[in-house]
């Protein structure tokens, strides 16, 4: 497979990895489940999500009031600046991610969110220690859960 296809494929499962809408209620409160939280404080909650089969993490940052992109105060708008330079810094600094693509994908679900997809280290296919994701984080405030 040539690199091209190969990312093009990779960026299909990517965009593929969006939560299913839930008819009724809002998926993101739906969806989150207390075992999935990596990391939360009193206005953000990150979880980890079945992203791609290439992703040694696939997290979700999200906030926990009803809000959208675009639609953040200053306030939150700056925590979620701080907040995902740190995930960013934290998770390319682990062995086992190559690097922490930042993307917000889809259509309004509810709430403001971000997702944060680390692939492999090539040549290793070890996940993302969310321990130490959790604990680091938890250094600047929050509640480290994973
Ligand atoms: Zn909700």
């Amino acid at each position: 497979m040539s690199e091209t296809a190969e990312a093009e494929e990779v960026w299909a499962r990517i965009v593929g990895a969006k939560r299913q809408a839930v008819q009724g209620e809002c998926p993101e409160c739906a969806g989150l489940t207390p075992e999935r939280v990596v990391w939360e404080d009193e206005f953000w909650v990150l979880s980890y999500t079945d992203g791609p089969a290439e992703m040694a993490a696939s997290l979700l940052l999200q906030t926990r009031e009803h809000t959208r992109v675009g639609q953040l105060d200053d306030e939150l708008a700056s925590q979620f600046g701080r907040i995902s330079n740190r995930i960013v810094r934290i998770v390319e600094n682990l062995p086992e991610a190559s690097y922490v693509d930042v993307s917000r994908y889809g259509a309004h679900r509810g709430h403001f969110h971000v997702w944060f997809f680390a692939p492999f280290t090539p040549g290793t296919f070890a996940p993302v220690n969310l321990h130490t994701v959790a604990g680091k984080l938890a250094n600047w405030g929050g509640e480290a859960r994973a």
